[in-house]
């Protein structure tokens, strides 16, 4: 069962709510819909699932819905249809109680901004949560203190927020969310209001927590790169509908749309990355045509790798051999690797851009070779290093 489920979820601001609904099936437009009705359709049939210690980015241009749909989820915005369904239980038939104590017990939300009360010093921000809940202030302090430890901020609790830079604000913020171990964190455009090396600080910090801590979070973002990087799910939204749910990996190989693929070229870096920036040093590899079956695959083996490069003395591609077929090979006793090596495979030169390496990464599993205008073998890419490098929001070289 997914921790959250969301169901044909629509929000309409403005007037006629229902006709407005009406006119969205029948194929009206956002646009249209807002001159004919003045009616705003904020989120439009929404459907997806949250998993266990998922980190789900929803991402989209500014207006796209997102700011609504995850305030759907904990009914800040109530919902004009749909079902929003946590732990088993439907959100979106709770009376007042119910909704109140999923609010306190099981959900936190970071803005943007964080809003953290500048009366209160870092410690009682940070137990704020835990105090609204009832406990006893040794037991919330206590709480406050390791939260604040993992965050980063240990020393600064009896400090106040404006005696702190920005990112440290962030941080009290995020303690704060976290201090209630809450199942689901809803974070809305945390991180945008950033200057983009403290940004790139948090995001990992999030990436960290969630290898300890692992919980399940709403991440909305306007930024491809860093819905990439953090993400483990992606669902994209355009008009207040969901155009696409997939992994990073799957979104960028595979833009469901025309918007996709625009949103995709627009931010990223994969016309800028090229091959000879994402590629490794072949591990090893082995000469053809001197070496045989029983070389190549003890140079697999000690390298822990399933395939491996024939090159010949001059260090020219000559194919690829793998490992099974090798193994073959030596069993039947052959000597040399002419019958198992695998010319017909793809290279490429090391000024292919990213972008045009994603289709041919994603049509085998075996690496890719960058070669140079003879043929000599570079380097290796494999899908990994790519989605790494991609990930890494920096520049080229670093
Ligand atoms: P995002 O967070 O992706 O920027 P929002 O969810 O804030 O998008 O907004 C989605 C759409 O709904 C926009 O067209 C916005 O103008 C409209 N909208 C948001 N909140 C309200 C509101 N309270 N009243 C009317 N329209 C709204
Ligand atoms: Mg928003």
């Amino acid at each position: 069962m997914s921790l959250i489920e969301v169901n044909n979820l629509f929000k309409i601001f403005g007037k006629n709510p229902t006709k407005a609904q009406k006119m969205l099936a029948e194929g009206y437009s956002k646009d249209q819909i807002l001159s004919k009705l003045q009616a705003t359709v904020a989120v439009n049939d929404a459907s997806f699932t949250v998993e266990q210690g998922e980190l789900f980015v929803v991402m989209g241009l500014s207006g796209s819905g997102k700011s609504t749909l995850i305030r759907c989820l904990n009914r800040l915005i109530e919902p004009t249809s749909g079902r929003v369904i946590i732990d088993g239980a439907e959100v979106t038939k709770m009376d007042h109680n119910a909704l109140q104590d999923l609010r306190r017990q099981k959900i936190s939300m970071v803005f943007q901004g964080f809003a953290v009360f500048p009366h209160m010093t870092v410690l009682e921000n940070t137990a704020y949560g835990l105090k609204i809940r009832g406990l006893p202030l040794k037991e919330r302090n206590q709480k406050a203190y390791e939260t604040l430890e993992m965050v980063g901020l240990k020393g600064w609790e009896n400090y106040y927020p404006d005696q702190l830079s920005g990112g440290m604000k962030q941080r009290v913020g995020l303690a704060r969310a976290l201090a209630t171990e809450p199942d689901i964190l809803l974070m809305d455009e945390a991180f945008s209001a950033l200057d983009p090396l403290i940004r790139k600080e948090m995001q990992n910090e999030l990436i960290q927590l969630q290898n300890t801590v692992r919980r399940t979070i709403v991440f909305i973002t306007h930024d491809l790169d860093e819905a990439l990087k953090i993400g483990d799910r992606i669902a994209l939204m355009k008009d207040g509908a969901i155009v696409q749910i997939g992994t990073p990996e799957e979104i960028l190989m595979n833009p469901a749309s025309n918007y996709v693929e625009k949103f995709v070229e627009d931010v990223d870096r994969s016309r800028v990355l090229t091959a000879e920036m994402v590629m490794k040093k072949p591990i090893a590899v082995v000469t053809y045509p001197k070496d045989g079956p029983r070389v190549a695959l003890r140079c697999m083996r000690e390298n822990g790798i399933s395939s491996i490069f024939a090159v010949d003395n001059r260090f020219r591609l000559q194919g690829i051999v793998m490992a099974e077929d090798a193994l073959e090979a030596v069993e039947q006793n052959q000597k040399d690797l002419t019958q198992i090596l695998n010319r017909d495979i793809s290279t490429v030169k090391p000024d292919t851009i990213l972008k045009d390496l994603f289709s041919l990464l994603s049509q085998n599993n075996l690496p890719l070779a960058v070669v140079d205008n003879e043929n000599r073998l570079l380097g290796i890419i494999v899908r990994g290093s790519v989605m790494a490098k991609l990930a890494e929001g920096g520049g080229a070289d670093d």
